[in-house]
């Protein structure tokens, strides 16, 4: 998400006559778009702030300000601990950056962490239509109500909100315009979206996707990140019969242990989430299933971690990501009792290579079968392009011919580390 907001972020300062530097060194302005999910994220973005002190010391007239997750949740104490930052804008106001900007040429500091009720996503309407790589994002939905007890996005993007169905579709419609052919549709809860319907009453995600699903020239959707609660009958159908909505699924879990996802709040229980997985599977047989995992949550006993290896063994992932618990301050189970370290550490170990194999086997398996490639780039070797199967695999094609944008049918005849290799298929 933060990907697709400061792509937004330059669009709206474009129109104050700024366009994008490749290096700090040549900025007139330099926005620091944070997140707040890591650990230790705060510290991180001071101690990348006090880089800039030299650039600032050369050009007084350089204009410094933090963005996203980390500026709606430090607000003014960015200022007061950092007082080289001129501006700071929470992730619902970055609509508003022209305006902070003209307030910080006339030497003054700019704040915003509201939420503002006028849309932020209007002024897109305005954008000049560059063309754009063949795979976008498309922010659908923001914010969530679920307060996983480890989580801090319900206090730093707020209440779950849905953008109206028209005015994604304007976007998807303008994004094809400018040479885009997938879609990611995201959103922090993204299948709890349900958003004001063209003709009125309310989309769900998979009316949003029926109709995504006929607009000419887009070839590909996907959506991320869903809530296991969130995976309604239209939705896990869509996935059978949706023809443009691809063979993925990214359904975090986080733990395997009823005992723990109920003290993280997650309101689903392990066997809930395979009975979703089961019925995405009956619908979609092909589907790649990735999750996301917490090891070393507070209170995890080795017994916990033991049914996460298991619940992990039944799903088979072909993708993961999973970090060790850290605090955030803020959330409830960071004032609890935490594990050691070293716990963590070996169970995260033990989980990551449990995973990596599935991975590897996952992979491995597309070997000698067709898959469809969308061409993003040129490859890193000469000869080569490379884009992403429908699985999300990164395929590397012995062919330069190919136009980016081309979706091609490609024959695997190699599984690298983290790539696949293949010819074109006939
Ligand atoms: S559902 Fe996801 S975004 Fe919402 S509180 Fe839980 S982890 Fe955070």
């Amino acid at each position: 998400m933060n990907v697709y907001d400061s792509e937004r972020m330059i669009e709206a300062l474009g129109g104050a006559g700024y366009e994008e530097t490749s290096t700090p060194d040549d900025a007139d302005m330099i926005l620091l778009n944070t997140c707040h999910i890591r650990e230790k994220a705060a510290e991180k973005v001071y101690s990348e702030l006090g880089r800039f002190k030299h650039l600032k010391a050369q050009n007084p007239d350089l204009k410094i300000g933090v963005a996203g997750c980390v500026a709606q949740a430090e607000g003014q104490e960015i200022m007061r601990r950092q007082p080289l930052v001129d501006l700071v804008v929470g992730p619902q106001s970055y609509h508003r950056l022209p305006q902070m900007e003209a307030k910080t040429r006339d030497g003054q500091k700019a704040i915003d962490t509201d939420f503002p009720e006028e849309d932020k996503f209007d002024h897109l309407k305005d954008r000049p239509k560059a063309r754009r790589a063949p795979a976008a994002f498309l922010t659908v939905q923001e914010g969530c109500d679920k307060f996983c007890a480890f989580c801090v996005v319900p206090y730093t993007r707020g209440a779950e909100v849905s953008r109206p169905g028209d005015k994604i579709l304007t976007e998807a419609r303008d994004l094809v315009e400018r040479g885009v052919r997938e879609i990611t549709l995201l959103g922090q809860n993204v299948n709890a979206y349900h958003g004001v319907a063209p003709q009125g009453g309310e989309w769900s995600l998979s009316d949003l996707i029926w109709a995504l699903n006929d607009v000419d020239g887009l070839e590909r959707i996907r959506f991320t990140t869903s809530h296991p609660n969130d995976m309604t009958d239209d939705l896990i159908a869509a996935h059978g019969e949706c023809e443009k909505l691809m063979p993925y699924l990214h359904l975090p879990v986080q733990s395997g242990s009823d005992k723990i996802l109920k003290r993280m709040n997650r309101s689903h229980t392990a066997e809930s989430y395979l009975k979703v997985i089961e019925r995405i599977r009956a619908a979609r047989p092909d589907i790649l299933i990735s999750g996301d995992f917490i090891v070393g949550f507070p209170e995890e006993t080795d017994q916990d971690f033991e049914d996460t290896m298991e619940l992990i063994r039944q799903v088979n992932y072909g993708q993961a990501f999973s970090f060790k618990y850290s605090t955030r301050p803020g959330t409830p189970a960071a004032e609890r009792d935490q594990l050691p370290e070293d716990l963590k550490s070996e169970r995260l170990y033990r989980l990551q290579a449990l995973i990596a194999e599935q991975q590897q086997a996952i992979q491995d398996s597309m070997v000698g079968r067709d898959v469809s490639v969308l061409i993003e780039k040129a490859g890193r070797f000469e000869g080569q392009m490379v884009g992403k199967s429908e699985y999300l695999h990164a395929v590397h094609v012995l062919d330069q011919t190919i136009p980016v944008g081309e979706i091609v049918k490609v024959r695997i005849t190699e599984s690298n580390r983290n790539s696949l290799t293949g010819i074109l298929a006939n």
